[in-house]
């Protein structure tokens, strides 16, 4: 293994400007990072010599190698990293509109995507219905860690970086366990010298650690949040996220009122559903109760089975119901597509094929 060294995406450009002399250097180095996604020192043609041999000593560029990835027929791409310390995490390259054409074939709205991505190896959480929960918790990936895989991301698929792009906290690990790394990446997607990806272009999704909401609304980065709920009683989401005995579900809701969120959006709550555990209407009941009041807006995903584990995916009609009942009693309510189902989709799917193929 190589020396590890920082990698030069850790940094925001005030951090940078402290370190890098004549500080004006630091725009271009951006440029060169963010614009134009080069992966080596050497690349930076505007940069004098000495500067980028001394930038090559003490930091790299892109800390991330691609070593798997699998393409859906639907456009989902999924990416398997290695880091420096040869440690692996997954990102997804999701494709949320198709182009739009005239009739002589000319593009008239591009294609959007957004970007699911990790931010730790493993999680401390230990969701039962999570695969990336089965390895345990290895450690909290870098600020350069996650920028780099928007940056791997968007290079490998030739996305200008000025075309948009949504990011969502969605990948391994819960991003709120590692807050302060994801506060950094945030602000380092934020620079208009960069990436210029605005807050409202990012969901944060959590397992619901109510007081590190607290303390992201105080940050007041402009993030959305978006809430894994899953159940609608106690006992059952104790079952299904172990932590909710300390972070119950009335702490988590008292916690998204206070949340400072844009009054013309709506805080995204997820609800995995898992047949003959929470896909009832009885729960369908409790779940409109227990949003009354906030601007809200459920998402249903499909439990997406693997090998070893009890629970099982809902049927079609068992989703449809659930959805039915929330919409006609006044919650906004989707089903999330089930996109790259034709490859290893849930979250830390990948990651455990790979391992598999390896043995
Ligand atoms: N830790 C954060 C973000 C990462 S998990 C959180 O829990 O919100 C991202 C999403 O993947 C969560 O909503 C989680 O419920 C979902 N997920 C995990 N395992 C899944 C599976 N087997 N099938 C479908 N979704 C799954
Ligand atoms: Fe961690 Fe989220 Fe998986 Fe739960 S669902 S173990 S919080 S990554």
């Amino acid at each position: 293994m190589s020396e590890i060294k920082p990698s030069i995406m850790d940094y925001t450009q005030e951090e940078l400007k402290k370190i890098i002399k004549p500080a004006f250097r630091v725009k271009q180095i951006f440029g060169w990072v963010y614009h134009h996604y080069v992966e080596s020192f050497k690349e930076m043609k505007n940069i004098p010599k000495a500067l980028q041999e001394e930038l090559e000593e003490k930091f790299v560029v892109n800390p991330l190698k691609i070593l798997n990835k699998e393409i859906s027929s639907d456009g989902t791409i999924k990416y398997l990293f290695a880091l420096q310390d040869g440690k692996t995490v997954e990102s997804v390259w999701l494709k949320m509109k198709d182009e739009k054409r005239d009739a002589e074939g000319k593009i008239v709205h591009e294609a959007k995507y957004s970007i699911c991505v990790s931010t730790q190896v493993g999680c401390k959480v230990g969701c039962s219905f999570c695969l990336t929960a089965k390895g345990g918790f290895t450690r909290d990936l870098t600020p350069g860690e996650i920028v780099a895989q928007v940056v791997s991301l968007k290079k490998d698929n030739a996305h200008a970086h000025n075309r948009v792009t949504n990011i969502v906290y969605m990948g391994m690990g819960e991003p709120l366990d590692n807050l302060d790394n994801l506060a950094k990446a945030i602000e380092i997607f934020k620079d208009q010298d960069g990436l210029a990806i605005s807050a409202k272009r990012q969901t944060v999704s959590t397992s619901g650690l109510s007081t590190k909401i607290d303390k992201l609304g105080q940050m007041d980065l402009g993030v959305h949040i978006a809430i894994s709920l899953h159940a609608v009683d106690d006992e059952l989401r104790t079952e299904l996220i172990p932590m909710n005995k300390a972070h119950n579900i009335n702490s988590i809701i008292e916690a998204v009122k206070r949340y400072p969120i844009d009054t013309r959006k709506r805080v995204m709550f997820e609800y995995l559903v898992i047949k003959d555990k929470n896909d009832d209407l009885g729960s369908a009941k409790k779940l409109v109760k227990l949003l009354s009041g906030i601007k809200a807006k459920v998402n249903l995903i499909y439990f997406n089975p693997y090998p070893g584990t009890e629970y099982k995916r809902p049927s079609k009609e068992d989703m449809h119901r659930f959805q039915e009942y929330l919409t006609k009693h006044g919650v906004l309510c989707t089903i999330r597509d089930s996109k790259g189902i034709d490859i290893s989709a849930a979250c830390g799917q990948l990651k455990e094929k790979t391992e598999m193929e390896k043995q």
